[in-house]
């Protein structure tokens, strides 16, 4: 079975006059408007196994994985491994231990189990990950990461270190020279990160929360099978695919993204928000299927593109709470950016109404008016993200007023 989504253009989903519209009548005009706008279509969407197994690819960057579409992935990944004669470490989040589709994993000698619940990856998890897999007799030359963004960015993490002698917190940023480690394999269980493709790990560290950026922190290898996202819970959908919305949504509407970045996140954007429309529930192999197409080209869309304010805010938030998930931080950080992004504020309240979640508040993750002026100022950091959402003047934009500003809202709700 195929549908056909609309890919979405931002100035044409920007509606000047929607606040004066009742529910109903947005809704219709959504549909209207995805009807008419036929031109831009993202085509033949698939909507089960089949069809997203035949379906040509559907990103335009190069990206630099392999990317091996699967019905049963585990069996895939394990075949592979047995076939290329690899000694592979695996890195697995613990929670798929109950699931039995996992159950020939866990039997692994060489297996590191990360609870990806308790929190997300640090840097000291790393450094104890690569002592593992450095006291081995016999060397591992790939580094599996099974699990959502936070196990696979532990893989990942894991795999380059292994190579660069300092702890992983002396890695954390862009443009270090870092030598190549051992090879990155990924099994994604939950859809939306695009950690499965982008050459980032995202990392706690005792200072800062940022990512290695580095070509060597990128998979070579991703298989992709939607099925194995069956057990997640609705929460993790539901903020995770939020996530993706945003990524694709800020790298559409950035200054200095790529345009090929930007023709795969608007359909990034379409896939997302459709899902996120629809309904994120129980589990569906319609939804599963267009979430992993959709989680695929925001690690493409990321390759040439780059996020913009939300995710500035979001890391000022991340820094004072500990336990803040990413994506419920990003959640956060775009509810208090109505102006800049009137249409992203306007989807992020529908898709929290229409799927009935709370609206996530930074006081319930310990974080308030004490933090703002930390906050602002690894904010304030995060140069390239504010100069992809203001262009070249963006200093003029982005002041410490701005920023403060917007913090003083957040902890005021
Ligand atoms: P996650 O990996 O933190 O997982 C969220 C929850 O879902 C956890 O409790 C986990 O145990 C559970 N889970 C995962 N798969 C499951 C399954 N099949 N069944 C049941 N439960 C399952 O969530 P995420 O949103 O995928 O990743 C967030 C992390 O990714 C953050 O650390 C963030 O910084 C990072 N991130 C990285 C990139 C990148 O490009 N590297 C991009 C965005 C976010
Ligand atoms: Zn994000």
């Amino acid at each position: 079975m195929e549908y056909t989504f609309p890919r979405v253009s931002p100035s044409a989903f920007s509606l000047q006059n929607r606040q004066d519209m009742g529910k109903e009548k947005t809704v219709l005009w959504r549909a209207i408007f995805f009807e008419v706008w036929g031109e831009t279509e993202m085509k033949n969407v698939p909507a089960d196994m089949e069809g997203f197994l035949s379906h040509q690819p559907w990103w335009r960057t190069r990206v630099p994985t392999e990317i091996i579409r699967s019905r049963e992935g585990v069996g895939e990944l394990l075949r592979r491994l047995e076939r290329e004669n690899r000694n592979p470490f695996f890195v697995v989040d613990s929670v798929l231990l109950n699931q039995p589709v996992f159950a020939s994993l866990l039997g692994q000698k060489a297996l590191y189990l990360f609870d990806a619940s308790a929190s997300e990856p640090k840097t000291g998890d790393v450094d104890t990950v690569v002592s593992m897999v450095k006291s081995a007799s016999k060397a591992h030359d790939v580094v599996v990461g099974i699990g959502g963004g936070a196990t696979m960015d532990l893989a990942k993490a894991v795999g380059i270190c292994l190579a660069n002698p300092g702890p992983a917190q002396t890695y954390q940023g862009y443009g270090l020279d870092m030598k190549k480690g051992a090879d990155i394999w990924v099994l994604p269980t939950l859809s939306g990160t695009g950690a499965e493709i982008t050459p980032i790990a995202v990392l706690r560290g005792p200072e800062k929360k940022l990512g290695i950026n580095n070509p060597y922190t990128a998979p070579s290898v991703a298989v992709i099978d939607p099925g194995l996202t069956s057990g997640v819970r609705k929460y993790n959908r539901f903020f995770t695919l939020m996530d993706c919305y945003f990524h694709h949504y800020e790298i559409v509407n950035s200054r200095t993204s790529s345009e090929d970045a930007v023709s795969d996140a608007r359909d990034g954007l379409s896939l997302s928000r459709n899902i996120l429309m629809s309904g994120v529930g129980e589990f569906r192999m319609d939804n599963a299927v267009r979430s992993a197409m959709a989680s695929i080209l925001g690690g493409s869309s990321t390759i040439g593109g780059r996020v913009g304010a939300a995710h500035a805010v979001s890391y000022g938030l991340s820094n004072s709470g500990p336990a803040l998930p990413h994506s419920v931080a990003v959640t956060i950080s775009m509810l208090a950016l109505r102006e800049l992004y009137p249409e992203g504020y306007e989807d992020t309240v529908s898709f929290l109404r229409g799927n009935g979640m709370e609206v996530p508040k930074a006081g319930d993750f310990g974080i308030g008016a004490k933090d703002v002026e930390k906050m602002t100022k690894t904010a304030l950091g995060m140069e390239k993200l504010w100069q992809s959402c203001f262009g070249d003047r963006w200093k003029e934009r982005a002041t410490e007023e701005y920023i403060r500003e917007i913090y003083e809202r957040i902890v005021s709700l």
